[in-house]
């Protein structure tokens, strides 16, 4: 990761020319162990190549690709030379930055810079610097500039009071990634200015992103303290107010002009009386960037060129967002776009030059400006490793009757007809042929499309269906979509583009309002959304069948898999994923059947193949013959039976036939889930998720907040005992008020206990919470992601302190066992700790050394590899032989083939999603605790997890 600090500076060294320069800054980065020494020749080479000096008295050396092999870690080293270095053509360096990177990580670098770049003389400041803390200071201390353009204007907007106004404002400043969630509740607390006229100004400071002004007015007349409300200022503000369109506004509002704003009938009227960055209606075009390093100093100084050679203006963004785009004939503005390899840049030039100037860039790039560049895979084909598979190159599809095994994700049978869903590729200029033709082509787009809705309406034989697909109906009918619709037409954009924005920000501002219900809308919305898009671009969106169907996918995000109507999808087929992605742990608490990893040939299968899908063996038929339907059906009936009957008996103990008891209690993410897990049967809660009381909040919730968060679970819980992990964010979970570096490989980085330990304040205000609300209840505390014996006793002197603050009787401390050190360390814990939780999820992945979400290799991190048995093993045996109990709380404990082997290795508790405690208590009773401990003994000296799996499948 790059970034700059004050430690990286070397302040007035001398240079008497480039190369010695070069030399020094070569000896910083060898001296602090970033490369080795060959890496100067490197600099030298790419000089020769080319000069890096970058502006403002600013350049940043760097090797050749050839050689990257040097770099040993990436970094940044800079020297100050007061005195100058001239670096050739003229230009003198006053700080060289020397950048150690093996990819393309110094283009964050350049996008640091370009702000400073981008401002007055930065020159002569550098020279003069007296230190390091001033350079780094004037590198990235620019104020940013305030953003005010046609997208941040919503004239005319539905709106039923204040409130109503003020949230529109705020989702504009969303949109435009000027602010993130938290912003609005600051917004709302800000104190309303009346401006006259019927304008009001409000400002917020919280979840600022970068600055920016919003501007709405409100379709229908309002009121606000007894005052007209005709026009609102939503204020994004970061670092110094925009003094100049203050005084603009001011000057405006003085002169008797405010009308102009509360009266306005365009967007573009309202900007040029602001000032603001008036939308260009020029010609545009589109290309694709294939340089391996994307867009970084040389190609960059290259486009320039190109575009220095006409007269007027000629601008680029990255091809979907938003704003007017940089001049191409800046060189730190174009580094500042970070465009990398595959990204569509899209270039706009006035109109008398388009014609000559649009061609020419668009040669340029497609000679590789000035590099050798390796053609981008042909549209819709995927680029690079990490592509989606369903884009990958042709693979045949599973022919019928063929017997696909993969990993078993949530449990049960699922059959009916295939619904291949892979990402469409949309293709569409953005500009319109004006808004009356554009406006016809969607009216004619949504007569299609509600044609086909009403033919599903009408051949579906389910109501709960229907009712859905009469949904869809309304929304295509939504006026305030129209509304938006239209406003994008008027700025010129196309029906494509604009269908898709306004689609795109009225499911956003669903998605906002963290409500499951509305989520499930939003879903719906861009569903339709898709079909319309789909039409427009002629492009057919698989039908969707009117029976229950098994969706298949690449992979599904975890916010694919809480939308899916549980109605409609009767089962998930993924290409990739394993079984602890939290994709995976999703669709076991909605209780669809999945079956993921299966690989890609899934995605070549024809829609509506009938599939067979089951998701306790992980197993997956194609076009099954009736006989296997039948005894699959017949099968799903005995599952549903045996089912009812644990589910009849979810309140008994889970005891083994020869009397060995295991207790199975709820893995629950929030207060709500509690009632529920203990009606079906939890006797406890074995994992408490605390990061949702923590996410989607503006700031870190207080010691009440949370009290009042643990409470609700403890009085559910009505005396049965609490296990709850202090929080477990960082790394893949960051919090919005709590920023982190960004890291190259969270999951080995600060997250965890390693994360609380660095803001003990957090953890305290979360543990004197716990210890508050447990009144007397039984509470056991547990720490994540324990790695050294240090990191578990800073955790728990730091508990005992407060407990004589706050006494409380029945407490427990303990451990998850996620990392293997904390496995292997289990005999010296065990002498401390009062129990052990085995987070399988974790300790698989680390042990097995593969990422639980990796998109291929997830479906391989099995937690039954005898590898994480033995771990498992070692932990109960050092836990028992000090008295102390083990629960497992990772999905292991939930998969019914896993249930033998870890009551055989001694596990004493098993904590599963609520859905699955029945079962498992069922399980628990069919078995021999001798013969589970002997059926044990031997999956440890297996080879692999798959000779595991097959060892208990026999023992059924
Ligand atoms: C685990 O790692 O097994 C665990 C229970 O924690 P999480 O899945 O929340 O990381
Ligand atoms: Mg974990």
């Amino acid at each position: 990761m790059l970034e700059l600090n004050a430690k990286q500076i070397q302040m007035g060294r001398r240079a008497p020319d480039k190369q010695a320069a070069l030399e020094l800054l070569a000896d910083s980065l060898v001296g602090e162990g970033l490369v080795a020494p060959g890496y100067l020749a490197g600099m030298q080479d790419r000089e020769v190549q080319g000069s890096t000096y970058l502006g403002q008295g600013i350049a940043i050396p760097h090797g050749t690709p050839e050689t990257r092999d040097q770099v040993y870690r990436t970094g940044v080293r800079l020297i100050q030379f007061p005195e100058g270095v001239d670096w050739g053509d003229g230009q003198t360096v006053y700080l060289a930055i020397a950048i150690a990177a093996r990819s393309d990580e110094h283009l964050r670098l350049l996008q640091l810079l370009t702000r400073a770049l981008g401002e007055g003389d930065l020159s002569q400041a550098l020279r003069a610097a007296e230190h390091p803390e001033a350079i780094v200071a004037l590198l990235q201390g620019a104020p940013q500039a305030l953003l005010l353009d046609s997208q941040l204007i919503g004239l005319n907007v539905a709106a039923e009071d204040f409130d109503e106004l003020l949230w529109r404002g705020a989702q504009l400043l969303k949109r435009a990634a000027c602010v993130e969630s938290g912003f609005i509740a600051s917004l709302a607390r800000s104190e309303p200015l009346p401006l006259g006229n019927g304008l009001w100004w409000l400002h917020g400071e919280q979840a600022v992103l970068r600055p920016g002004l919003a501007f709405v007015t409100p379709a229908q007349p309002l009121q606000l303290n007894g005052q007209p409300l005709t026009g609102l200022f939503c204020l994004a503000s970061l670092g110094e107010a925009p003094r100049q369109l203050l005084e603009r506004l001011c000057d405006l509002l003085i002169a008797g002009q405010g009308d102009s704003l509360s009266q306005a009938s365009s967007t573009r009227g309202v900007l040029e009386a602001l000032g603001g960055e008036v939308p260009a209606d020029w010609p545009a075009l589109r290309i694709a960037l294939a340089n391996a390093h994307g867009l970084h100093a040389r190609p960059a100084k290259v486009l320039t060129e190109v575009a220095q050679a006409f007269a007027g203006e000629v601008r680029v963004r990255l091809a979907g967002e938003a704003g007017p785009g940089v001049s191409v004939k800046s060189l730190s503005k174009l580094l500042g776009l970070g465009a990398r390899r595959g990204q569509e840049l899209e270039f706009s030039a006035e109109p008398d030059i388009a014609g000559d100037a649009l061609p020419a860039l668009e040669a340029a790039v497609l000679a590789g400006l000035g590099e050798t560049v390796e053609p981008l895979p042909a549209a819709g084909l995927a680029s690079a490793a990490g592509a989606p598979l369903d884009q990958v190159a042709e693979v045949p599809a599973p022919t019928p009757g063929q017997r696909i095994q993969a990993v078993a994700a949530a449990p049960g049978i699922a059959i009916g007809p295939a619904l291949v869903r892979v990402a469409p590729s949309f293709d569409y200029p953005q500009q319109g042929q004006g808004a009356a033709a554009e406006r016809q082509r969607l009216r004619q787009a949504l007569e299609q499309v509600g044609v086909d809705i009403q033919g599903l309406i009408e051949t579906t034989g389910q109501d709960n269906i229907r009712e859905i697909f009469v949904t869809h109906q309304a929304m295509l009918r939504d006026p305030a979509l129209h509304e938006d619709f239209d406003a994008r037409l008027a700025e010129g954009a196309s029906a494509e583009a604009a269908w898709h924005g306004a689609v795109t920000a009225a499911a956003q501002q669903l998605e906002g309002l963290h409500d499951e219900l509305l989520a499930e809308r939003a879903a719906d919305l861009r569903d339709i959304g898709r079909r319309v898009l789909g039409r427009l671009c002629g492009v057919e969106a698989p039908r969707e069948p009117s029976e229950p169907y098994i969706l298949v996918m690449d992979e599904v995000a975890p916010s694919d898999v809480a939308s899916l109507n549980r109605q409609r999808v009767a089962g998930v087929l993924t290409a990739r994923g394993g079984a602890t992605a939290h994709s995976a742990i999703i669709a076991r608490t909605l209780g669809i059947p999945a079956v993921v990893g299966a690989g890609e040939t899934v995605l070549a299968l024809a829609q509506g193949t009938e599939l067979l899908l089951d998701g306790d063996h992980g197993l997956v038929r194609v076009a099954p013959d009736a006989p296997t339907l039948q005894q699959a059906r017949r099968e799903r009936e005995v599952a549903l039976q045996r089912r009812e009957r644990a589910h009849a008996e979810r309140l008994r103990p889970a005891v083994t036939g020869d009397g060995h008891g295991v207790e199975v209690a709820a893995n629950i993410g929030s207060g709500g889930d509690t009632a529920e897990a203990v009606e079906l049967g939890a006797e406890g809660v074995g994992l408490l998720r605390t990061e949702l009381v923590f996410m989607d909040l503006a700031q870190a919730p207080d010691q009440a907040t949370q009290e009042a968060a643990y409470r609700q679970v403890l009085d559910a819980l009505d005396g049965r005992p609490l296990v709850v992990r202090t929080l477990d964010v960082g790394g893949d979970k960051p919090l919005a008020y709590w920023p982190l570096p960004e890291e190259c490989n969270p999951f080995l980085g600060v997250r965890g206990i390693r994360l609380s330990l660095q803001r003990p304040d957090m953890l305290e205000t979360q543990l004197r919470a716990l210890l508050a609300a447990a009144d007397g209840r039984p509470l056991r505390i547990m720490f994540p992601m324990v790695g050294t014996v240090e990191e578990w006793r800073a955790a728990r002197d730091l508990t005992l302190r407060l407990r004589k603050e706050i006494p409380v009787n029945d407490l427990q401390l303990g451990v998850m066992v996620e990392v293997p050190s904390a496995a292997l360390l289990a005999p010296v814990l065990a002498r401390e700790v009062d129990f052990f939780s085995i987070g399988t999820n974790d300790l698989t992945q680390y042990c097995l050394a593969i990422d639980r979400d990796h998109p291929t290799l997830s479906a391989q991190a099995d937690g039954l590899h005898p590898a994480v048995l033995r771990l498992i093993e070692m932990t109960v045996e050092a836990a028992h032989a000090h008295g102390k109990w083990v629960g497992v709380c990772g999905e292991l404990a939930g998969d019914m083939l896993a249930v033998p082997l870890l009551v055989g290795l001694g596990v004493d508790e098993l904590s599963v999603s609520p859905r699955t405690i029945a079962l498992v208590k069922a399980r628990v009773r069919e078995l021999d605790y001798r013969h589970s401990q002997a059926l044990a003994r031997q999956a440890l000296m297996l080879e692999s997890a798959a000779a595991v799996r097959a060892l208990v499948g026999e023992a059924l």
